[in-house]
């Protein structure tokens, strides 16, 4: 498979009064042309702010203070502003949770959706008009030309996801990074729009990122999986192994909470809470909630051992002699 994205060492900061927070602390993944990985973990695990880096969104106070990001053979860390604007909705879209505060309230869904082809240079208006059109029906707006007419506040929750994919999707992105894109819907809705991104990226043959939480939505859609902690990376590999032979503590105590993953559910928080990413637990950032600790971690961070094939997990039980 072709290499699309390739992450080494990604280290980001936060800098706080209160001291430097480690949101993403050593994260390094590649993802290849027409796959789908799944980035999973609780709320302040560096899920969403390791994609952010991807397109140098990060908040003023967040800086990316080491490591390497290579998009399509550019070196992201080191594209100038424009050439970072070219990126950004062209050959990567981004749909995120609330599509409610990405929409602009006051302007019609129609130009909306044809803003990034008229933006980019890609097409005449007449025909950025015609392709707004066909995207929306393609995610399942029904009569889309009335509709473009209309605003933000007249599609209901659901539907104003739907126009956030055709959004992110009309100047066809190589990458399309979905950042909790069911959270603020009910479980009805969450499963509609998974179809509808399946659907999409068969149609277009991209590659996606999906950030969740909820691990139950990765089974049918997921390629391969990474399991985030504390801003470091637990656990990766195909989803059927992290599903169904999980390794790491922290993704059994995660499928714990889900008694069957086949259905659709919210995850159970497990005992604890995600530490203090200021001044984060010693050794394996997870061992003040894990049943297995030993002395070892908490001395040591682990680094990922082999556990079968292209199946890695940071956890030192998996040491050998
Ligand atoms: Fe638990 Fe130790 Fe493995 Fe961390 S390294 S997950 S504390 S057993």
């Amino acid at each position: 498979m072709e290499l699309l994205l390739s992450i080494e060492d990604l280290r980001v900061y936060f800098y706080r009064p209160e001291g430097v927070l480690k949101a993403v602390d050593g994260l390094s993944y590649r993802l290849y042309k027409g796959e789908v990985l799944g980035i999973v973990g609780e709320s302040g695990s560096g899920k969403s702010v390791s994609v952010l880096s991807i397109l140098r969104l990060l908040p003023a106070n967040g800086r990316i203070v080491s490591g390497s990001i290579i998009f399509d053979g550019k070196d992201i860390l080191n594209l100038s502003r424009e050439e970072l604007r070219d990126l950004r909705g062209k050959d990567i879209g981004i749909v995120f949770q609330d599509p409610m505060s990405s929409l602009n309230p006051v302007i019609t869904i129609g130009q909306q959706v044809m803003e990034p082809l008229l933006w980019h240079n890609l097409c005449s208006r007449s025909e950025a008009y015609e392709r707004a059109k066909e995207m929306l029906g393609l995610v399942g707006i029904p009569l889309p030309e009335e509709r473009m007419k209309e605003y933000p506040f007249q599609f209901s929750g659901g539907m104003r996801q739907r126009v956030m994919i055709a959004l992110a999707l009309i100047c066809r992105p190589k990458l399309l990074i979905a950042d909790e894109p069911t959270t603020s819907l009910d479980v009805t809705i969450q499963a509609q729009i998974i179809r509808l991104l399946k659907r999409m990226k068969e149609e277009f043959g991209m590659s996606v990122i999906l950030i969740t939480h909820n691990l139950a939505l990765t089974t049918n859609f997921c390629d391969r999986l990474i399991i985030m902690y504390a801003g470091n990376m637990m656990e990766t590999g195909r989803t059927k192994d992290i599903l169904y032979n999980p390794s790491h503590p922290y993704t059994k105590s995660l499928l714990d909470a889900v008694p069957d993953i086949e259905v659709d559910k919210e995850l159970i928080p497990i005992p604890g809470t995600i530490p203090n990413l200021i001044d984060p637990p010693s050794g394996c950032r997870f061992h003040p909630r894990c049943p297995n600790t030993m002395d070892i971690c908490k001395e040591e961070a682990p680094p990922l051992f082999d556990i079968d094939t292209d199946h890695y997990s940071a956890c030192w039980l998996y040491r050998r002699a």
